[in-house]
Formats: structure tokens, sequence, C-alpha cells
């Protein structure tokens, strides 16, 4: 073949715009640091399934790069770095930069711990036909049937009536039991593979099984219940009533693990928004910049963003103004100059279910991490719609350092649609836009993304701290 191009080969590469598969642009330096970054990602993918063991990994984290608490009314710092904790579900870490407050603000990358999930009731503990049983609700949106007959592990925390904390994670070593929630066999499935996708199994159906084996003792009943809350008093000293006051969820049982042959997509539970998360995390420990960076790992995103510990909550507003006092800058000042980068994951284009995807603006897995101008659903109903200027002022960082990404939509017009925390930080008078890495399965207990999308993920945040 010619090396010397055509004058219409010369013109489209010149003219027409191409996503690029960032595997195939990487050199070999470059594939070596996708695949290292990616082991230190699915560590912490084991380490930390809810909101709280994020929490706790990450203030690990900053600790051993020197990062310590912030406390309110704190004295800062130009080349302070920092840690906000708020109630062990949430997270911000933080450096002070050199640049001023008010011309420059703050660089936010905002992004969530919590996944969906399974949650014990406070009232959970039966006992029916040989087999002990937990009543659950579901956490977030998901396909209640994709959470049967799968491994599950307990995590949380137990108050006791003491008021001592109990912190529990039940199904991780491969010596634990494991828990699970059981489902109809084919043979008598009948009826129920005739129903709506939602009704195959009904959230009350979702019960964990915990135990088979009656108490020894032929005056009590309900004995199989009894030497479960046995097992839980000898074992970690709590009783019935302690559930009441206990935060537990189900998640799946199973560890991160390299996917396909080539090994360049990584499967693991809670990818959503772990995928942003920690690369927000690694980007502000890693790495000093002249600016002031913050980057918030919050909660509760996937019920509405929500509560004290989520990002609706004024603690994120308070800790921005407090930032800004502390530096002697008016907080209205900061709050116009900053920026945001809302770190969350979108759908990966899945040829597989091509119908509900408009292939040409949908995220391309390995076409690197995936820039939202909108999301919503409809009519673009309930979005923050960056700003074409941002948005360019985004893609001219990202193109000065050779990030490579793509721009996606969440599925076709009118197939759905989602929402981020975006327009809460957009609320704030900050410039807001969001970027995340493409998901396959999303929300399902096991989800899918590639190596090179997390990789640019990072890469993304430190053009944006640069
Ligand atoms: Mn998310
Ligand atoms: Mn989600």
């Amino acid at each position: 073949m010619s090396e010397k191009k055509s004058k219409g080969q010369q013109l489209q590469k010149a003219l027409a715009y191409k996503k690029k598969n960032y595997y195939e642009t990487a050199d070999k330096a470059e594939k070596k640091a996708i695949f290292d970054y990616a082991k230190g990602y699915m560590a912490f993918l084991d380490a930390a399934k809810t909101e709280r063991e994020a929490c706790d990994f990450a203030v690990k984290a900053a600790q051993e790069k020197g990062f310590t608490e912030y406390k309110f009314g704190e004295k800062l710092a130009a080349g302070d770095k920092k840690y906000f904790v708020n109630r062990g579900k949430s997270v911000v870490v933080f450096r002070v930069g050199t640049k001023n407050l008010e011309e420059d603000g703050i660089r936010i990358i905002a992004s969530h711990i919590d996944a969906p999930r399974i949650d014990i009731k406070q009232n959970p503990l039966y006992e029916d036909s040989g087999m002990a049983f937990l009543k659950t609700h579901y956490y977030g949106g998901i396909k209640k049937y994709q959470w049967t007959a799968i491994p599950l592990a307990l995590h949380g925390v137990i108050v006791k009536k003491d008021g001592e904390k109990l912190n529990v994670r039940i199904g991780e070593n491969a010596k634990d039991p494991v828990f699970y929630i059981n489902d109809l066999l084919p043979h008598l499935g009948q009826e129920q593979m005739s129903g709506h996708a939602n009704k195959i199994i009904d959230g009350e159906q979702l019960n964990v099984l915990v135990g088979g084996m009656p108490f020894d003792d032929e005056d009590v009943s309900e004995k199989i219940k009894l030497n479960v809350l046995a097992i839980l008093n000898k074992e970690y000293g709590v009783t019935e009533e302690d559930f009441l006051s206990a935060e537990l969820s189900a998640v799946p049982a199973y560890g991160a693990r390299d996917v396909g042959f080539d090994r360049a997509l990584i499967g693991a539970y809670g990818h959503d928004d772990r995928v942003c998360a920690y690369p927000a995390l690694t980007a502000v420990l890693d790495n000093e910049t002249e600016h002031t960076v913050l980057a918030m790992l919050v909660d509760k995103e996937e019920i509405g963003s929500e509560g004290t510990t989520g990002i609706q909550c004024k603690v994120y507003e308070d800790l921005m103004e407090e930032i800004s006092v502390a530096m002697g800058a008016n907080f209205r000042k900061v709050r116009f100059a900053s920026k945001c980068l809302s770190s969350d994951v979108t759908a990966a284009y899945d040829p597989n279910f091509a119908g509900v995807y408009e292939k040409m603006n949908s995220a391309i897995l390995s076409c690197g991490t995936a820039m939202c101008k909108f999301t919503g659903a409809r009519g673009k109903s309930g979005s923050n719609d960056a700003n074409a200027e941002f948005v360019g002022e985004v893609r001219k960082m990202f193109a000065e350092e050779g990030v490579v990404w793509q721009t996606a939509e969440l599925g076709k017009v009118d197939a759905g649609g989602g929402g981020t925390v975006a327009k809460f930080i957009a609320n704030l008078n900050i410039d807001t836009v969001d970027l995340g890495v493409p998901v396959i399965s999303m929300h399902s207990p096991w989800e899918v993304v590639s190596k090179a999308d997390l990789y640019s993920n990072y890469k993304a945040f430190l053009a944006f701290m640069k």
C-alpha cells in the first residue's frame, strides 16, 4: 500500500472527527501504565464494597500520603493537604493551592461511593420451613431477579444498646460463610417466567438465607432462628434488638477479576461509581498542583443524593466556604470562579442491546472516559446541561495533556435516562460537566469496565488539576 495519502484522505484526516480506541493509540509504556493502575483500583474494589469501607480506605490512603484531618474553623495555608470526613460515609480530600482563590476558584471532582445493594430491614430475622432468613429492602435501582442465586456477603455496622459500634464484614474471606437469596427452579417457573421482569422476583421475596440448623432444645419454638441468634450473640455479643439500630447490607461476595483473554476489562461489584471515585482520590492524593483541588467521595447518590451524607447536604458547601474564609477569600467570588467535573459512570454501548442506544452518541468501550454534556430524561429533564464554553475549556485541557476521551449520552432519546450529582453542584453557581467511565451491565451485581477507560479517567483528572 502506498505511503502517500490521497487529497481526499488528507482532507478527511484534517476535517472529520473519529473516536479513538485508547488501547490502539497507547504505546507500550502507556499500556503498562493502564494495566498497573488497574491493579490498585481492583484492590480498592475488594476492600471497599460499601460507602463506609470506601471512606475508611480513602482516609487511610490520605494519611499515608501525609494528609491530615480538617476540622471546621481550622486555619489553612497554601500547600496544606487535608481530608474531611462526613459521618464515616463520605470523605473530601483537598489540597490548598498557591493560586488566588477568588480568581482561580476551587477545582472539584465529585464522585459517589454508594452502590446499589440489598439492605437488611430493622426487624429482619425469622424462620420458615427449615430455613432462617433476613428480610430486606433493596437500595438503588436494581433488576431484582439479578440478585438471586449468587453468593452474598454482609457488610455494615450494628450500634448496640450501650452505643458501642460493631463493624460487620462476613463473607469476604474464603473461610467465611456466605449468604443467599433463593430463586425458583425452572421446572416450577412457568408462571414466574411468563410475568413482567419486574415481578419475576418481588421486593418481599428478596429474603436472605442465613441459617438452617435448629437449636438443640425440645422446649423452644423457632429453633433455627434461636440458633442464629445464639451464634450472633456468642461471636459478636449482639441480641435481636440490636438489629433495630443496625445498618447492614448484602453485597456480592466475589471480588474483582480480569475479564477476557486479553485482560482488557475488569468485572466487579460496584464500579458505579468507584471507578470514578478511585481516580478522583488518587489524582488529588498523588499529584501536586498550584490550584486548590478537592475530590468529593459522597454517599446516597443512588437514592437521590439526600440526607446528611448525600451531596445535597449543606456540609459540602460549608466546607468550601470554610476553605475560602480560611484563605481570606470571598466565598461568592470563589464559587463563581470554581469548576467541577461531576464524575459518574455512563452506559457503554452494548451491541447485544443495540436498540436502546444511538451509536454515534454513545460511549464506546475503551475509547476513553466519557463526557456527558447533559444527562436527564425525555427533553433533558433534570439535567445540568453544561455550557459549550465550559465544555470547550475542558476539551482544551484534555487536548493539551493528550487525554483520550469521548462524548456520550445515556441511551437514545426517550429510551429512559438518568441523573448525577452535577445539577446540585451547578446550583451553587459552579460550572459543572459530567465525565465518567462507560460501564457494561450497570447496576447489576457484577459490572464490567475497560482498564483503558479507568486510566483515561485518571488522566483527565490530572489534566483538570494542571
Ligand atoms: Mn453513579
Ligand atoms: Mn448508579
